[in-house]
Order: C-alpha cells, then structure tokens, then sequence
C-alpha cells in the first residue's frame, strides 16, 4: 500500500473538515464526519456506509492518487466523495449521481458535478478511471 507524505495528509485532513464546517454553515445543520481508509487502484476514490443504523460513512482514499494529483484532488475529488455523504445524510438512498448529488455539489460544495477524473493512472493500471459513487 502506497504510503503517502505528511504533506498529503494534512492537506486531504484538512480539506474534509474545513469542507465539512463550511458544509454545515451553509446547510445551518450539523453534519457527520467520515472515517478515512486507504484504497489503492485506479479509483481515485469513493464514499461508503452501512444502509442500516448508524451510517457510519467512510471515505475511501487512495493516497498514490491523491499524492501524485493534490491540488486537484482537494478542489474535485473530496467534494466529489463529500458530496455523496451529504446527499444520502440530508435525502436518504438517493441515485449516486443524481439530482440531489448534483445539487450539494453545485449549492453547498460550489463546484461543477464532474463524475470523472483526467488523473494519470497509466502507471497504475489503465487511462480515465472513473470517480465511484456508493454502489
Ligand atoms: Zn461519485
């Protein structure tokens, strides 16, 4: 498993909560904070949570990834991931990348709802690997 630098891991840390906080200001509700677990691949990376109970979100983060692409991993792939959360936290079991997906994405996150990342996985496995939502 790629181990990623200080420097990658503050940064993704960072961007969840101040994503989170300023996620909450503009919605005026508390929200859930994810657990963070390494994922490796071509999949930059995705949400997940237990459908029963508790929700228990987890983000899934794969680091080489993250590391290799940071800046625009901060400003797409968290809000990408983030957004999933809030969607399901806010409307229940919605469509992965569905209306209210694009909604937090463009309303509370204020970003385009890109589904796909350009980032170089040649090394990895293969070109274009796509963003994955809970599914
Ligand atoms: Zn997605």
């Amino acid at each position: 498993m790629f181990e990623p630098n200080a420097q990658t891991q503050t940064a993704v840390a960072t961007t969840i909560a101040l994503s989170i906080v300023a996620a909450q200001e503009k919605l005026g509700k508390k929200l859930p904070f994810p657990r963070v677990e390494a994922c490796s691949g071509k999949t930059a990376g995705w949400m997940t949570w237990h459908t029963r109970g508790n929700r228990d979100y987890v983000l899934k983060v794969n680091w080489q990834l993250a590391q290799e692409n940071l800046a625009d991993y901060l400003h797409n792939t968290i809000p990408h991931e983030l957004a999933h959360m809030v969607a399901d936290f806010l409307y229940g079991n919605v469509q992965s990348h569905g209306s209210h997906w694009r909604y937090v994405m463009v309303e509370v996150f204020d970003r385009a709802p890109i589904r796909c990342h350009d980032y170089k996985v040649d090394h990895i496995t293969r070109k274009h690997a796509k963003l994955r939502g809970k599914s």
